[in-house]
């Protein structure tokens, strides 16, 4: 097939590959041959039932990533109907198309507070108004993205598995967990302004709280009270039954 242009190729052999090659991250089930084309999945799984939205990039997935529709989108997130994501990650040398990275990252991560809304489209454009959104990767944990397909191979399915597993532990809503993480990465006797270096991270996991400080101290009473940590002195603290 000639192709008209690197994008028109870009999207042809990535929807190719994904057909021919992507599976339910949950249950190993290969996708249905038809593409679903509806405005918010692009697959369903016949087994466990989850939607999927594949967006592909030439770019390394770092900052952000450009989405679809905005409001379609930010509909389907409180409603309940978001779609999971893969994210695939291609190069074209030579007219030829390369798979180099295939992220799954699963619904429970991508919430309103992830979805960044563009500039509708100004007049004169073929679909003035139309508004997009863009996915801010680096407001989702890290744990959350788990690599499915690198180095011209899948990544085993137990592997995968075992990732989803490990994600499921971590939510990101959850700020008894971020400090607990926080926590861990800490030496046993660690002091408040060890924490208060976090605090631009913790901003931007929740970034609907302006009051990140009074935040951090108050979970840390309520893990003194669940017996996790001491409070030695003003300000200093020791680890007990945790890491
Ligand atoms: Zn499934």
């Amino acid at each position: 097939m000639i192709y008209k242009n690197k994008s028109q190729l870009a999207r042809v052999e990535t929807e190719n590959w994904a057909l021919a090659n992507l599976f339910c991250p949950k249950c190993s089930v290969a996708f249905m041959a038809e593409k679903a084309n509806t405005k918010v999945f692009d697959f369903r799984c016949a087994c466990c039932d989850e939607t999927y939205q594949l967006k592909s990039t030439s770019k390394k997935i770092t900052r952000k990533l450009l989405g679809s529709e905005y409001y379609s989108f930010v509909n389907a997130i409180k409603n309940n109907n978001c779609p999971n994501f893969l994210i695939l990650e291609y190069s074209i040398v030579a007219d030829h198309f390369f798979v180099n990275r295939v992220i799954y990252i699963a619904k429970e991560f991508i919430t309103e507070d992830v979805v960044e809304k563009r500039k509708p489209l100004s007049v004169d454009a073929r679909r003035a108004g139309w508004t997009g959104y863009n996915l801010l990767i680096d407001h989702i944990p890290l744990e959350a993205m788990i690599t499915i397909y690198e180095e011209s191979q899948f990544v085993s399915i137990q592997n995968i598995l075992f990732a989803i597993e490990k994600s499921k532990n971590i939510s990101k809503k959850d700020w008894g967990n971020e400090i607990i993480n926080i926590i861990r990465e800490l030496a046993v006797n660690f002091s408040l302004s060890d924490i208060y270096k976090y605090e631009e991270k913790l901003k931007i996991l929740f970034p609907k709280n302006k009051n990140i400080k009074p935040k951090i101290r108050q979970q840390l009473q309520i893990l003194r009270d669940a017996g996790k940590i001491d409070f030695l002195d003003r300000g200093k603290y020791k680890k007990l039954d945790f890491l």
